[in-house]
């Protein structure tokens, strides 16, 4: 029998929750989506998706969505009506334009988004910079992977990871560092323990015994912040023990004499003891890594938000290259899991406040003139603003305005109380969402935005693969792309942005950027998925990277002399617990888009992870409310018991504005990217009675 309501039609496009980038097939049925079914050929995936990616997409169609431009007449107290796109576009283009005019260029502060396309990252640093005039560009990736790019880049050359995921089937031994992939990257945790089934030898280093420690041959339970420590020593051990490659360190790297030097102070015992573990673990995780064929290092956020994150990406680094495990033909190198769907493309795409694309120095004149040539431009040769710089020179009164594409920066940001009194304190604050958010409450002109399933262009994941991603829906209402806005606000700007459509963006950039060049929609279309780099148009990207020579100065891996030093923010008697925010399987991020989804009811409200001794201390049962205090907030939770966390540690997310998270979390940055703390915020626990 012909079903009397067939699917109309099916597309193919990269999922938006987080940076695996599965391949799917979007389903749809009477303009909604009907099913979500994972593509069995696709290269990351193989046929499988998670909760999110296959059933989280009822959000598109929530009543909550933003359909028009939203604008208020009078301060923030007045509320937020519905405007013409007309109108909305030439409030937020005159007031731009006069904060640009009166106060400069650096008046102006610019978020773009993980969320959104390579090309629609791309039009925002170019309006940051052509229309705007100024540099102060940043995105998400400072709260989460800049200690990555920095601390890669430093170390081989490119800020990514160094391989394909593919490589992670021929590894015999798994070390994962300050990751959770079985939640956050569910498909790469699913390939993981596939691989473990399989009789690969498994490290995981971690304050909580996560779902993969209970598969590990070694579970190194080191305490937040002390990453530095633990590597340093897994690193002494690896030269003590002989396990070094010592024609690799000869031939292809840089500064063994040095960390050499530096790893004197490292005796097993003494690192151990910096990290509150047996000696014992951390050794065995030295001998199974050093000792494995082909051993890969799988990395996150547990590494990368710290106030010393670029030291822990780079005495990491020091392990791939003491064992010689990096840039060679049969090596499984180093991958960082990146969180969300789009974050190392917003990086890539040269959202950042001293980047132009593909990492070009800002500050470099002879980039500078080549931009300038192809835009008609000048761009500026100082550096802007990061993120956090942001927030103080709008307290400070030097930055006036806050144009923030597709981010919450009020509820996922540190410090989110900080983040209220800088939006506060600008002249004007434009945003672009799909929903009324937490940051939109603070904005004076709001424009409805579209979501993955009605974008066109290209994303790129963690293993720097760049693959398309194609409207499967139409937008309700007036929402737009953050692509048509960037378009529509700068020609009421009365400038013209060029490459009128998302392909022709990748066309402009992939002319101006050596690691793109031979990346189009066009051949996206035609041969699929490619890695960066891709210098040409005959050329298939690089998977696995540096099989000739590292990208650095001198052709060498480069060795990171880092010395272990003590977290920004340290439990004392009036706040002695320590607590950790990371990711849960069913949310996202700020969980405006899964929280409008079945996958609600898996996970209605945020708790808050306590061990039973505490709880016990604390005369506390499961599910009983309990005050957080840290040294800038209070936020109450139900508590969950659970032993996967140690004593006098907590863990939660920050997937709900009614319990902001973020409010608690620390002020302290990475010392060398600016990337927030968010691994360790001092509390003290109070029960409500
Ligand atoms: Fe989407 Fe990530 Fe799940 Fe894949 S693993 S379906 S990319 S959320």
């Amino acid at each position: 029998l012909a079903d009397p309501n067939p699917i109309s039609r099916t597309t193919t496009t990269t999922c938006g929750y987080c940076g695996v980038g599965c391949t799917l097939r979007v389903h749809v049925r009477d303009a909604a989506v009907a099913a979500i079914t994972p593509v069995h050929g696709a290269p990351v995936n193989r046929g499988h998706a998670c909760v999110k990616g296959r059933f989280a997409h009822a959000f598109t169609r929530s009543r909550e969505r933003l359909t028009t431009p939203l604008i208020r007449d009078g301060g923030r107290d007045s509320p937020l009506r519905p405007a013409s796109w007309q109108e909305a576009l030439t409030v937020a283009a005159t007031r731009l334009a006069a904060i640009r005019d009166h106060h400069g260029p650096d008046a102006i502060g610019m978020i773009s988004s993980a969320r959104a396309t390579n090309e629609e990252n791309y039009l925002a640093q170019k309006f940051a910079r052509t229309v705007l005039g100024t540099n102060n560009i940043d995105n998400c990736s400072r709260l989460c992977h800049a200690p990555s790019a920095v601390g890669l880049a430093a170390a081989f050359g490119y800020a990514g990871g160094t391989n394909s995921v593919d490589d992670l089937d021929q590894t015999d031994c798994i070390l994962i560092a300050g990751a959770n992939p079985t939640e956050a990257h569910p498909v790469v945790g699913a390939r993981i323990k596939q691989l473990v089934l399989r009789g690969a030898r498994l490290i995981v280093i971690d304050p909580r015994r996560i779902d993969l420690a209970e598969m590990a041959d070694v579970h190194v339970q080191a305490r937040p912040g002390s990453n530095v420590a633990v590597f340093n020593g897994i690193a002494r051990v690896l030269l003590d023990e002989g396990y070094a490659d010592e024609d690799f360190l000869r031939t292809r790297a840089s500064g063994l004499d040095e960390l050499t030097a530096l790893l004197g102070d490292y005796p097993p015992d003494h690192a151990a003891r910096l990290a509150g573990v047996a000696p014992e673990a951390l050794v065995a995780a030295a001998r199974l890594y050093g000792a494995a064929r082909r051993p890969a290092i799988v990395y996150g956020l547990g590494i990368t938000e710290h106030a010393h994150g670029t030291d822990g990406v780079r005495t990491l680094s020091n392990l791939a290259i003491l064992k010689g495990a990096v840039g060679t033909p049969d090596c499984c190198g180093i991958l960082s899991m990146r969180g969300q769907n789009n974050v190392q493309g917003a990086s890539d795409m040269g959202a950042l406040p001293d980047m132009l694309p593909g990492y070009q120095h800002v500050a470099d004149p002879g980039v500078r003139a080549r931009f300038n040539r192809a835009w008609q431009a000048e761009v500026p040769a100082r550096p802007g603003l990061r993120i956090l710089d942001m927030f103080a020179s709008a307290i400070a009164g030097r930055v006036r305005a806050m144009y923030v594409i597709g981010e919450d920066i009020a509820q996922t940001d540190p410090d989110s109380g900080n983040v209220r009194r800088a939006l506060a304190a600008c002249d004007l604050v434009i945003n672009h969402d799909l929903f009324l958010s937490t940051t939109a409450e603070h904005a004076d002109i709001v424009f409805p935005a579209v979501p993955f399933l009605e974008k066109d262009g290209t994303f790129v994941n963690f293993d720097r693969r760049i693959q398309r991603v194609r409207p499967a829906l139409d937008p309700p209402g007036q929402a737009r792309s953050d692509f048509d806005i960037l378009h529509l606000l700068a020609c009421a700007m009365g400038a013209d942005l060029g490459c009128p459509t998302p392909a022709d963006a990748m066309a402009e950039c992939a002319a101006l950027t050596p690691t793109f060049a031979g990346i189009s929609h066009t051949r996206l279309d035609r041969d699929g998925p490619l890695h960066w780099p891709c210098r040409g148009p005959d050329q298939p990207g690089e998977g696995r990277l540096y099989l000739d020579s590292f990208a650095t100065p001198d052709g060498r891996a480069a060795l990171a002399v880092r010395p272990y030093l003590p977290p920004g923010e340290q439990p004392d008697t009036s706040f002695p617990y320590v607590l950790i925010t990371g990711r849960r399987l069913v949310h996202y991020n700020s969980g405006s888009m899964s929280r409008r989804t079945p996958n609600q009811q898996l996970h209605p409200h945020e708790v808050l992870d306590l061990h039973p001794d505490d709880a016990a201390r604390l005369e506390l049962a499961d599910g009983d409310l309990v005050e957080v205090t840290s040294r800038r907030a209070t936020v109450t939770f139900p508590v969950h018991l659970t032993d996967t966390i140690a004593p006098g540690q907590l863990f939660t997310a920050f997937n709900f504005p009614d319990t902001p998270t973020n409010a608690l979390t620390s002020d302290a940055t990475d010392t060398e990217t600016g990337c927030p703390e968010y691994k360790i915020t001092a509390v003290s626990l109070s029960p409500v009675s």
